[in-house]
Parts: C-alpha cells; sequence; structure tokens
C-alpha cells in the first residue's frame, strides 16, 4: 500500500536537478532514484560494445540481457549494471553525448518506465528525469519542472568540472547542454515538456539550498505527515 508522495522533478539538462532530488529525499527520509541513470547505464554498455545508438532493435536486445539496479549504499546511490559498479563511468563525455539517441527509442523507454513505476509503487520517492511527471508518473502528487538559463546551467557544469581538477570548455559545455536540450525536447515518445500540472522553479539565481527549502516546504503543504 502506498503510504507515502511522490515527488516527480523534471527539466532540462544541469538544472541541478539530482544535486537537488537527492538533498531533499535525505531531508524527507524519501529514496532517491535517479533516471537518467538508467538511460546511461545502458548507454554506457552500448558505446563500449561500439553499438549503433540509432538500431533501436539492437539496443532492445541488449537492454535485454542487461541487469540494472540502482542501489542505496551508505546513503549514496550506485548505479549496478550486471554487478558493476558503473556510477561514474556513467558521467563521462562519451556517454552524455550519446545517452539522447538511446533515450529516443520506444521500446527502451517503455521498459525503463515500468522499471521506474515499480520503483515507486510504495511511494516515499522523489524522482528526476525529463518525463517523469507527463509519463512515469502522472498523478505524482507534487510535480516540479526545475529550469535555469542554458549560460547559467554551463557555468555551473564548468565549474564543477573546473574544482574537480578535469579539463573543461564553457563553449563546449553550452553547446552540448544546449544540443541534448534539443534532442529531449524534439523526440516523439515523452519529450522533455513542463507537465501542465507541474510547478516551475527557475533556479537561474536560487542556490541549490533555496531550490531544496522551497520544494521541501511545499511537501509539507502538501502531506500533513511529513513536518
Ligand atoms: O538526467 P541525466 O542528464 O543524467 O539524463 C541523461 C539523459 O537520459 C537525458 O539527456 C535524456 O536523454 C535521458 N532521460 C530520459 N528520460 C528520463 C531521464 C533521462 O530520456 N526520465
Amino acid at each position: 500500500m502506498k503510504t507515502q508522495m511522490n515527488v516527480a522533478i523534471d527539466g532540462p539538462a544541469g538544472a541541478g536537478k539530482s544535486t537537488v532530488a537527492k538533498l531533499l529525499a535525505d531531508k524527507l527520509k524519501f529514496i532517491y532514484i535517479d533516471t537518467g541513470a538508467m538511460y546511461r547505464a545502458l548507454t554506457w554498455k552500448a558505446v563500449k560494445e561500439d553499438m549503433d545508438v540509432n538500431n533501436q532493435q539492437d539496443l532492445n536486445a541488449l537492454l535485454d540481457k542487461t541487469d540494472i539496479q540502482l542501489i542505496n549504499r551508505s546513503g549514496n546511490l550506485r548505479i549496478i549494471l550486471d554487478e558493476e559498479d558503473v556510477t561514474e563511468k556513467i558521467r563521462g563525455s562519451d556517454v552524455t553525448n550519446n545517452v539522447s539517441y538511446v533515450a529516443k527509442h520506444s521500446l527502451i523507454r517503455q521498459k525503463m518506465v515500468l522499471k521506474q513505476q515499480k520503483l515507486a509503487e510504495q511511494g516515499g520517492t522523489v524522482m528526476d528525469g525529463r518525463d517523469i511527471g507527463t509519463a512515469v508518473l502522472p498523478y505524482a502528487e507534487l510535480k516540479v519542472f526545475l529550469t535555469a538559463t542554458v549560460d547559467e546551467r554551463a557555468k555551473r557544469r564548468h565549474e564543477e568540472q573546473l574544482e574537480k581538477g578535469l579539463p573543461s570548455n564553457f563553449n563546449q559545455l553550452r553547446d552540448e547542454i544546449a544540443k541534448r536540450d534539443k534532442l529531449d525536447s524534439e523526440r516523439d515518445i515523452a519529450p522533455l515538456k513542463k507537465a501542465e500540472d507541474a510547478l516551475e522553479i527557475d533556479s537561474t539565481s536560487m542556490s541549490i539550498q533555496e531550490v531544496v527549502d522551497h520544494i521541501y516546504e511545499l511537501v509539507v503543504e502538501r502531506d500533513g505527515s511529513v513536518e
């Protein structure tokens, strides 16, 4: 039986969805579900096996023999693909620049969505992605569409990379983010789109903590059992 609400957080690439969703889930003692990581994990395996990301049949066959698990280990979400921990590996640019092609296929989406719905059936989740409010959890009790300007999103990614001591090029990052948004928004199935009943939060001039606190207040308003 479902006892707690589900919170859906959608929005374009690099808007801070996963950071916000994770902090919010910790604060609510909910489970954080990163749906993008599921598409990334399949993409990582497809790239490793040198597959054509436009070939739906081959990708679908690959997904059928692939096990993707999201596991909470000491408060951190780990992505396990066929028993291998790929949490960090799926963040590379080879995956980032190919994932939108993998995620556009209907057969792939159907299976991913079923898995995501199953993970949320007990409630008490914060799930982030592109189609959570529109397709995965259309009855989620709270839906947020988190945005920021493309320049701000690229700036955040750029600073993040530099902080990690990794090479980074702002213009290239901005172009990649804009391209991914275009692919995700223009695909035929479950494109990136604000659900009609989602609340839009523009985080361009907000800190991560301000966004988390704001959504937390919305959860408290809607769910009497959360304080
Ligand atoms: O959230 P993240 O940036 O890791 O997502 C990677 C990609 O996975 C997105 O650009 C999109 O193509 C795909 N995705 C999706 N539907 C979701 C989550 C992610 O199509 N619910």
